[in-house]
């Protein structure tokens, strides 16, 4: 029998980018919230500038459950699986995954949460792509946009607002939604390499801005400002300059002294009682088991896990799995379309070996429905993302654009020696739509070391993505050569395998046919339960999920909080 702990208001199950922003808002409203965490504290002086410890190893010192529980992944139910991968996308600490992110923040725009109804009015219902399960999200950008204003501010975001009140202004991203107010800090500094393409954009008559990020551009918060010196692509910050959950929004709920976080606590289940309705949560410790009762439990522990957490807690009341007696925990499921990319080699060199992934120049003309695709056979978009980032041993793996005959010896290095610095790989993320045939359930024989089934990921571009990726690909070639290139080769999409940017599985609407959570964040189901992570977002836009995810933690939690009685009460 697990040891049996005092009950708290609100349990919340992982303290990542969105379980740790919902701890604030449900402290400062006076809850007692514990958050029950797999991984431990790191601090700044846990962090390296070392691309072999962050980017190959996957950050050893931090306790790394995920690389335990790697998702598995086959394209189709027919298909043969995939290789599996070596290091999971995300990782265990509290702050979650912010810890080592590249902190890019930002918001969608407001065809994202209408992809269906927009679709249908400008193009007619046939372009809906066959097979997708897409829906309308149940409120409109303007519904979320005071919550992502609260999280640029409280964690801290730099950048360029291109719409403030409806005024338009060129120095940002002139097709963002409305926005209240500017950036609580201005943008990070461009490198020389991403202001000469962002004037060559300009000369292609196209918009180019600095991309939104999480990383103090001057001091915040009694906070260092960034240095630029880089090697924090999947690393972390040794300055508490990437303003991660762990040196934010945590800490300041600590401070309320009504949030009490236990670390290194594995959870196996989420219990019901005989109701139906959630009573805590069951988690090991050094092979211990403990349970928290809880009157709402909040499950923020990643895509993945989201899911599989689910779907682990069967009961006599949800003999598939907690919620899903609608069969809906794993569909909708889709992961960005990252893939893809475009890389250019230059007769100069960039000198991008100073910088970081979130500082760049980004053109939007190409994302969403920003453009008439009348005449096209896709819908969606893709946003062009040039930044400054180069390591040694990725810098050794570049593309020899087929000027050597061999990868290796005397030629291939004084290649290497020549280019090393003379390539550019451009980042572009492309809308990706849910489709029936994709979804997550278990695995059936792959198991962690407690004996659980991993997630098995079933999924693949469909035409739609697949179409897209080249339209994107024309573009970013297009911009390459204009700003010099001479020699340019693209990636494939590949297919979709675990990702850092996974969406789907417990998907928010009104329609509990159709969807796990419903448009506060609760589930259909079991009413004292609430979903926080990218896994209730049911359109990914062509950017980054993490800012908005943590703009529905806040909202979900500040609905719990001013609705706590009715929610902890609710009969199922
Ligand atoms: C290298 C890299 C770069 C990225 N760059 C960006 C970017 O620039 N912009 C952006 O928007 N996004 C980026 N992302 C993605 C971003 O990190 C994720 O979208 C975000 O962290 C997800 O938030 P989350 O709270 O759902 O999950 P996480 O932040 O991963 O938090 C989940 C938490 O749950 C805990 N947990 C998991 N399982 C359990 C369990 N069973 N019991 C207890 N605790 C558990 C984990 O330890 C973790 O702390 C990047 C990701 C990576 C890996
Ligand atoms: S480049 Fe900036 S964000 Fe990255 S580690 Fe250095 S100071 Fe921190």
């Amino acid at each position: 029998m697990p040891t049996r702990l005092k009950e708290t208001d609100v349990v919340i199950i992982g303290l990542g980018a969105a379980g740790g922003v919902a701890a604030l808002p449900l402290a400062q409203a006076g809850l007692d919230v514990v958050g029950v965490e797999a991984g431990t504290w790191l601090t700044k002086r846990d962090f390296a500038p070392d691309e072999l410890r962050n980017n190959f190893r996957g950050w050893p010192q931090a306790v790394q459950k995920a690389n335990q529980e790697i998702p598995t992944h086959r394209p189709t139910a027919a298909s043969p699986y995939s290789p599996r991968f070596t290091i999971h996308p995300t990782m265990n600490a509290v702050g979650g995954t912010t810890m080592h992110y590249w902190a890019q923040s930002w918001r969608l725009n407001p065809w994202d949460f209408k992809v269906v109804s927009e679709t249908r009015r400008r193009y007619g219902a046939s372009r809906i792509p066959a097979g997708s399960t897409v829906e309308d999200w149940p409120f409109g950008l303007e519904d979320l946009e005071p919550y992502y204003d609260r999280i640029e501010h409280e964690i801290g975001v730099s950048g360029a607002a291109g719409n403030i009140k409806g005024m338009i202004d060129r120095r940002g991203n002139i097709f963002e939604g409305v926005r209240a107010r500017e950036y609580p800090m201005p943008p990070l500094r461009g490198s020389g390499f991403t202001d000469l393409m962002a004037a060559s954009a300009r000369a292609l008559g196209w918009h180019t801005f600095p991309g939104p990020a999480a990383i103090n551009s001057q001091r915040y918060q009694g906070r260092s400002a960034c240095m630029y010196h880089g090697y924090c692509n999947r690393g972390g910050c040794h300055v508490d300059a990437k303003n991660s959950t762990a040196v934010t929004t945590i800490p300041r709920a600590q401070a309320t002294g009504r949030l009490k976080i236990t670390t290194r606590a594995h959870v196996t289940r989420l219990d019901v009682d005989g109701a139906g309705r959630a009573s805590g949560v069951t988690y090991v410790t050094d092979g211990t088991e403990y349970f928290q009762p809880a009157k709402v439990v909040l499950l923020a522990s990643y895509t993945y896990e989201n899911t599989r957490l689910l779907l682990l807690s069967v009961s006599k009341g949800f003999p598939r799995g907690l919620s899903n007696n609608h069969g809906q925990v794993g569909r909708h499921y889709f992961s960005h379309a990252q893939t893809a990319g475009v890389t250019a080699l230059f007769p100069w060199n960039t000198n991008s070996w100073y910088g970081l992934p979130a500082q760049g120049t980004a053109v939007d003309d190409w994302a969403d429905d920003n453009f008439d695709h009348a005449g096209l056979d896709f819908i969606g978009g893709g946003n062009l993302w040039i930044y400054s980032d180069r390591r040694p041993i990725a810098a050794a793996g570049m593309s020899t654009f087929g000027k050597t005959t061999r990868s290796w010896g005397a030629e291939w290095k004084a290649f290497i020696a020549k280019n090393a610095d003379r390539t550019n790989t451009s980042y572009l993320q492309k809308t990706t739509l849910p489709y029936e045939s994709n979804y997550l359930d278990l695995d059936p024989e792959v198991k962690d070391p407690l004996g659980f089934p991993v997630t098995r990921i079933t999924a693949d571009y469909q035409a739609n993505e697949r179409r897209l990726a080249v339209f994107v690909q024309d573009k970013m070639e297009e911009w390459y050569r204009a700003a010099g290139a001479i020699a340019i080769e693209r990636g494939p999409i590949g297919s979709m395998g675990p990702s850092t940017h996974a969406y789907g599985g417990t998907r928010m609407g009104d329609n509990p046919d159709t969807n796990v959570v419903d448009r506060w964040g609760f589930s259909h189901e079991v009413p004292n339960l609430g979903l926080l992570g990218a896994s209730v977002m049911g359109t990914s836009g062509a950017r980054n999920p993490t800012l908005t995810a943590q703009a529905l933690a806040w909202r979900t939690a500040e609905h719990l909080a001013k609705n706590f009685n009715a929610i902890a009460n609710r009969r199922a």
